[in-house]
């Protein structure tokens, strides 16, 4: 099953093209980067996806269905950092999150437990550590039990422990068979969390696929098939600006 699957997606925020047709598929049960650099089309991407924004043109289906109200229940979404309290408690944030999202305390303690948040439940939220906060973040998303998680760049700003927790975090959602479509600038981020990657370039989808694939061992050596190449060289012919694409004998190297 294919959880959200991309039809030509176009978006321009006036003379800006943020998006220019992209299409691709996010399998089920697995983490999927959208790795790009700053300014490549990627929170755009999640804002139509997560409703906050509306395509030009192209369509897209969730759950191998219409992205209506029903489909959209069971996505969870964390594209900024919530308004927590600071002098509430970690449980006292989230009940009023689970309020407004129509949820009790076995919601509560179910996402406490998934986050490793339990023990510290009631310690006041100024008091948590980075990577606690946005673990944070996570449960409250997680509140109505979506089968998809949407993620901006989860862990930016946040200091190596913070980076490793919330990292563990959302492999562990996907073994317990969530599917998380993350954004992330980090090539890096992307080869140790995600299975599947969509790369984006100046509002244009690069290529998508398996990370195992289209990732080599080497950082920032990406390796294509030939059809892929063609592809790509054809593209930096018309398109200039993606010349800082290097090719040679197949692989291509990307300065990010
Ligand atoms: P990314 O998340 O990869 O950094 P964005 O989707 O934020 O990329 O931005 C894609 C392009 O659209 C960039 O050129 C950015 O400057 C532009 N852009 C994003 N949001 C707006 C906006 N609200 N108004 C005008 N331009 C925008």
């Amino acid at each position: 099953m294919s959880i959200l699957s991309l039809h030509n997606i176009t978006k321009s925020y006036g003379r800006i093209q943020a998006l220019n047709g992209v299409s691709f598929e996010v399998p089920a049960g697995s983490v999927f980067g959208i790795l790009g650099p700053n300014g490549s089309g990627k929170t755009t991407l999640l804002g139509i996806v997560t409703d906050v924004l509306k395509a030009d043109s192209g369509s897209f289906t969730l759950f191998d269905g219409s992205p209506d109200a029903d489909a959209r229940k069971k996505m969870g979404t964390l594209l900024e950092t919530p308004n927590f309290y600071h002098y509430l408690s970690a449980y006292d944030n989230l009940r009023i999150a689970a309020s407004i999202k129509g949820r009790g305390e076995d919601d509560i303690a179910r996402v406490l437990d998934i986050a490793g948040l339990t023990e510290r439940q009631h310690s006041k939220f100024k008091t948590f550590s980075l990577g606690m906060k946005q673990r944070l973040a996570i449960a409250s998303a997680l509140l109505g039990d979506p089968g998809v998680l949407v993620l901006d760049e989860p862990t930016n700003g946040l200091d190596p422990v913070g980076i490793a927790e919330v990292r563990n975090l959302i492999r562990k959602l996907a073994t317990s068979g969530k599917t998380v479509i993350m954004a992330s600038h980090l090539l890096d981020e992307v080869e140790k969390v995600c299975d599947h990657v969509a790369i984006m370039l100046k509002g244009k989808l690069l290529m998508s696929g398996p990370v195992s694939l289209v990732i080599s061992r080497e950082d920032y050596v990406l390796e294509l098939s030939a059809a892929d190449l063609e592809g790509l060289q054809q593209k930096l012919s018309t398109h200039p600006e993606l010349a800082s694409i290097a090719s040679s004998n197949g692989l291509l190297h990307v300065s990010f």
